[in-house]
């Protein structure tokens, strides 16, 4: 004769995959936020070389040099330099944020506190991870 199902057993564990689901994808989403600032952050890159560009090529074509404008070319620069900080800044935060957590749940994948021996969610005891 076969056991009773454990429907209690069933439900949390349907319960764990929907929280699981849920958290992977406002991670997705977190993920796709940080990758538009990369997007974002290229852009103004793009931008700011393109403005040098422009700058250098007008200067070699000036052949007596009456509107050279230093202070344009350094505000140029220091553009380049805030955009590709920005851009920098904005490819760490993607990185971090695809980083599998070391402090997360095994079973129901909820954050946990860097000292927690037992999930507070499931109750799952916490197996330290690389
Ligand atoms: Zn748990």
């Amino acid at each position: 004769m076969s056991p009773m199902p454990d429907w209690k057993q069933w439900k949390d564990k349907a319960w764990s995959t929907v929280n699981q689901a849920t958290q992977g994808l406002e991670h997705q989403v977190i993920i796709a936020q940080l990758r538009a600032d990369v997007a974002k952050a290229r852009a103004q890159l793009d931008q700011a070389f393109e403005e040098l560009g422009r700058l250098v090529y007008a200067e070699w074509h000036e052949t007596e040099l009456v509107n050279r404008n230093d202070s344009q070319f350094s505000e140029a620069l220091v553009q380049i330099n805030q955009a590709e900080a920005a851009l920098a800044q904005a490819e760490r935060k993607v990185d971090e944020a695809m980083r599998p957590s070391a402090v997360r749940c095994a079973e129901c994948g909820a954050d946990l506190p860097a000292d927690a021996r037992y999930c507070p969610r499931c109750g799952r005891p916490v197996v330290p991870v690389g």
